[in-house]
């Protein structure tokens, strides 16, 4: 049988599709038993893919039933409810429901002649982003893999305006003897913040470093005087203690310098969707762009982030795709938002996302996040942790009497595999940070994973 006969016979057959669906629900159903990080057995059992490249086409459903087998246990149980490393998001049901479709649908998301539907709903998305953040109108918004490509594509719009600002081209001049721009950045900017400068040739030694407090915020009081060749980096949640920068100061005060500021909000911008929270943006909308992640606390499916920027001319001079045979539409061709050509047609789950939660919903949720996190301060003061941040957020970083006993605690608790959090540092001390970011955790996931920490505090030294 020719190869195309037989991958025209897999599809047409749906074998495959409904075994898939059936692995897909037995990990569904038995999230909360698993371990939320692999055994070591599950670990060792990765040497199963250590094979040479077939020489010859195979079985689908054998591809499929390997990766079930071996690969199923060596996921994180993110989707579960007591993850709480790095800062990673669960996924809501109708944005994965969702993903399933567009999946076999297979868009090439880069133009309107590609996929009209993806272009339509990053219309529809970028309308509700601007409403649900309480954003200026003429806000554009580009959908990315993620806040770290987001940070480079709102980095680069602002080199963009600020050398254009000071009569030079960078599309076409480069920076070969480009007039300076000046990148203020306080020192608790994310890493991907610093890649970003340095893949944008700014150069990490040219940054005038502004300190922080000890929450990781910036000193306002520290920021020198601006001007119009200012690039002025902020953040809406630090990755470590979750702290918002003081928006509202920075930036009128670099409105009136004709300054560019940019606000890094992967999990923390979202605040600003919640009544109770939104207190912590005040004064984030008179910035010039920011980033955001839908896959962290909006619970989108990976891969999703977001530029948003008030200044589209310059993102799209900055971004702007060049090849003579990209035929143009009317409509919105979302490859101008973003650095990619063809791309992932992933506003579709965000729009999924935000249309089934509802402004209600978003607040609830991540609300939810809040409440939680703050259950579990409460729950590890009592343990004798010492919580060294505000928990004005989502995010929990605690120590447990020394370097050593912290580290003792993570790692009992990692093994454990009943919750996992991840170690950090803070001011040169080693920190526990919880992230509580997944619509799944409840109240009593938080109780189960508090009686882990429990039992890690009464291990002999
Ligand atoms: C996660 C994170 C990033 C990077 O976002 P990705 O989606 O992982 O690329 C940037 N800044 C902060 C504050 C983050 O928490």
């Amino acid at each position: 049988m020719s190869l195309q006969r037989k991958m025209s016979q897999e599809l047409q057959d749906k074998t495959l599709f409904e075994k898939a669906r059936t692995y897909a629900y037995t990990y569904i159903n038995d999230i909360h038993e698993m371990d939320v990080f692999p055994s070591s057995e599950s670990l060792e059992n990765l040497k199963a893919f250590d094979e040479p490249l077939p020489t010859e086409a195979g079985s689908a459903l054998a591809v499929l039933d390997q990766l079930n087998q071996f690969g199923g246990p060596a996921t994180i149980a993110q989707t579960g409810g007591r993850y709480f490393g790095f800062v990673n998001g669960g996924a809501v049901p109708a944005a994965l429901g969702v993903k399933w479709l567009a999946d076999v649908w297979d868009q090439c998301g880069g133009l309107y002649l590609t996929s009209p539907i993806n272009a339509k709903l990053e219309s529809v998305c970028e309308n509700w982003l601007q409403e649900i953040f309480g954003l200026p109108r003429d806000t554009v918004a580009g959908f990315v893999s993620g806040t770290s490509m987001a940070n480079l594509c709102g980095l680069a719009a602002a080199r963009y305006r600020l050398l254009k600002n000071q009569g030079w081209d960078i599309n076409e001049q480069g920076l070969n003897g480009a007039p300076a721009i000046r990148i203020l950045a306080h020192e608790q900017v994310h890493a991907s913040v610093k890649k970003t400068l340095a893949m944008l040739g700014f150069g990490r030694a040219n940054i005038e470093w502004i300190p922080s407090d000890e929450q990781g915020r910036i000193v306002v009081e520290a920021l020198p005087p601006l001007d119009n060749t200012c690039l002025v980096l902020l953040q809406a949640g630090n990755v470590n203690t979750g702290a918002y920068d003081n928006f509202d100061s920075v930036c009128d005060q670099a409105k009136l310098a004709g300054a560019w500021v940019h606000i890094d909000g992967a999990f923390g911008l979202w605040a600003a969707a919640v009544q109770e929270l939104k207190y912590l943006t005040k004064g984030f909308e008179k910035a010039d762009s920011w980033a955001v992640d839908g896959h962290k606390t909006l619970n989108t499916p990976y891969d999703s982030g977001i530029i948003l920027c008030r200044h589209q001319e310059a993102l799209i001079s900055a971004l702007q795709a060049t090849g003579e045979y990209l035929v143009f539409s009317e409509q919105r061709d979302p490859l101008l938002y973003t650095p990619e050509l063809s791309k992932r047609s992933r506003a579709i789950e965000l729009w999924a996302t935000l249309k089934y939660l509802g402004k209600a919903g978003v607040d609830e949720m991540i609300l939810g996040f809040h409440q939680r996190a703050k259950q579990l301060e409460q729950g590890l003061a009592k343990l004798g942790f010492d919580i060294l941040n505000e928990v004005v957020f989502n995010q929990v970083l605690v120590r447990f009497e020394d370097d050593a006993r912290t580290k003792q605690v993570i790692d009992y608790v990692q093994r454990s595999g009943e919750a996992w959090i991840g170690p950090s540092s803070w001011n040169g001390k080693v920190v526990i940070r919880i992230s509580v970011c997944s619509w799944v955790t409840t109240e009593e996931d938080i109780r189960k994973t508090l009686s882990v920490f429990e039992q890690a505090t009464s291990l002999p030294r």
